[in-house]
């Protein structure tokens, strides 16, 4: 068989008037109107009702929620991990275009029928705006889902070895054994659709803790899985608590890879972890993780400023700042800094409407919860004291939901706090260069943090481009010219990086499904 052709999902506009507007806004009501909504954990298929309740609250209306949900006990978990154990050989069995099947319905599922109400959840849920939402839970999870089914389509024709005279040699790209843990965030509902479903694609079942701030978009891609005719036990959904779901899981001998999206820290901590109880697994599991970042524009004099403003306020404010890949530390010549740029920047950073997401007008809405808020209003702080100058924003108001203006920091001190620690929130600190620096900057730029995601070389020169690539080689996964450092495309730009942001696998690439596969070479002689 041959998959159909696979190109990326389009994207819609939402422009007033136009009819997936209404049909948005429609969506958005009638998910108000019957919120919040009880979510169960679900093992082997079946819905479980623990009754250890959490809420998943409203970031722009805090004291109330989108839904109420079951956090997993000990025995469900347990169970998930033995569901999936006992699912697995007949899911690896199952004919390659049997699984392909299922996942090109769900992405035309989340492409079609449930596209507004999934893109409803991620909005209301997560407080994305429209078009955030449209990037994330509609395009990019059906890429996710569509690609994912090419790239295993390909990994599977991939037959490296030789044969000599009288033999036939061939790899067979088995499942891993044991059973596969995602862990993923609330910054894309996209992103807790590709950590469950790339492993399973290629035979894996799993065990998948979605991100408190994301439980109800995350259960509905489960639910889109189900109807796509997943079979029960293959995903198992085990919302929280999110310390004892994961010391369990990571615990069992059978534990055999970690599909992670989040922080730093956290991952840094499940390594450890893992690490600890090497002595238990069958196998060395694999990690996989992408996690912070702490990404830059450097701005070559030769620059055309008006784009470079326009790429950095959205870079840096698109989703309140909470993608890894945000914009946070600018770096700009003098001579641009004091010939406009300052001014567009400003000019163009107060046009941003802060507020509720799912009114249209707001470029700005809430951020993700009151510890996300505490820590940003924090640095924006520590800013402040270390001398930083706040030349916009610098304020929040947490009265009804998590809102922060977009806020600029100028900095003499390239080193300085929130020129180096990922704040995750809508603050960019702008450090002015002399022109003659530009190479010490770009310098400067790779040594000065742990991170290295994403980054954007802005110049009319090439060769100012390729003499900063060349500096900043390892300091970042995903580099770009000329545009915002953030909003890779999958099947475009394969979306990783390294140093402390991960373990660079590439999302939306080829690359990602050899980390979920055990091959097994086969020699035969005739
Ligand atoms: N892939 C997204 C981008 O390029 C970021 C994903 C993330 O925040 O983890 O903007």
């Amino acid at each position: 068989f041959k998959i159909p052709e696979i190109t990326n999902e389009p994207m819609k506009s939402y422009a007033p008037g136009s009819p997936e507007r209404k049909a948005l806004q429609d969506a958005i009501a009638e998910m108000e109107k019957e919120l919040p909504f009880e979510v169960p954990c679900i093992v082997n298929g079946k819905p479980v009702k623990t009754g250890k309740l959490a809420k998943q609250p409203l970031p722009w209306d805090h004291a109330n929620h989108l839904c109420t949900y079951h956090e997993a006990d000990q025995a469900a978990v347990a169970a998930a991990i033995d569901g999936a154990l006992a699912a697995k050989a007949e899911w690896e069995a199952l004919p390659w275009s049997d699984r392909a099947a299922i996942f090109l319905k769900a992405a035309d599922l989340v492409s079609g029928k449930y596209r507004y109400k999934l893109m409803a959840a991620t909005i209301l849920g997560q407080g994305k705006n429209a078009w955030q939402a449209e990037i994330d839970a509609a395009a990019e999870l059906t890429d996710f889902l569509r690609f994912g089914v090419k790239y295993v389509e390909e990994l599977y024709a991939v037959q490296p070895p030789r044969n000599s005279a009288g033999s036939w040699n061939r790899v067979e790209y088995r499942a891993l054994e044991g059973f596969v843990f995602a862990v993923s965030p609330f910054n894309f509902t996209a992103i807790g659709g590709n950590l469950s479903a790339a492993p399973i694609l290629v035979g894996n079942t799993v065990v998948w803790k979605p991100s408190p701030a994301a439980t109800y978009s995350n259960y509905l891609i489960y639910k889109i899985f189900e109807e796509a005719g997943l079979p029960a036990g293959v995903l198992q959904f085990v919302p929280g608590p999110p310390a004892e779901v994961v010391a369990q899981v990571i615990s069992h001998p059978e534990f055999a890879a970690l599909h992670f999206t989040g922080s730093t820290f956290v991952f840094k901590k499940l390594w450890k972890d893992i690490a600890a109880n090497i002595d238990n697994y069958k196998g060395y599991p694999r990690i996989v993780g992408e996690t912070g970042g702490k990404n830059f524009h450097l701005i070559h004099p030769s620059a055309e400023v008006k784009n470079a403003v326009l790429q950095s306020v959205r870079g840096a404010f698109e989703y309140q700042g909470q993608k890894c890949s945000a914009l946070s530390r600018l770096y700009v010549p003098s001579s641009l800094w004091s010939n406009g740029f300052k001014e567009q920047l400003l000019t163009e950073t107060a046009k941003l409407k802060v507020g509720p997401a799912h009114d249209f007008t707001n470029f700005i809405g809430p951020v993700i919860g009151r510890p996300a808020y505490d820590k940003i209003i924090g640095y924006i702080n520590k800013a402040k004291e270390a001398g930083g100058e706040v030349l916009i924003g610098g304020t929040g108001d947490d009265s009804k939901g998590y809102y922060i203006q977009p806020t600029v920091i100028l900095t003499k001190d390239p080193k300085s706090v929130t020129m180096v620690e990922e704040i995750f929130g809508p603050v960019l600190t702008v450090y002015v260069y002399e022109d003659a620096d530009f190479e010490k900057t770009a310098q400067l730029i790779d040594s000065s943090t742990a991170y290295a995601l994403t980054g954007s070389i802005f110049s009319t020169d090439r060769k100012a481009l390729i003499q900063a690539t060349n500096i900043l080689r390892n300091a970042a996964g995903n580099v770009y010219y000329n545009e915002k450092c953030t909003g890779a495309v999958v099947g475009q730009q394969p979306f990783g990086g390294a140093r402390a942001s991960g373990t660079n696998d590439k999302a939306g690439s080829m690359a990602i499904f050899y980390r979920f596969v055990s091959a097994r070479s086969i020699k035969e002689n005739f």
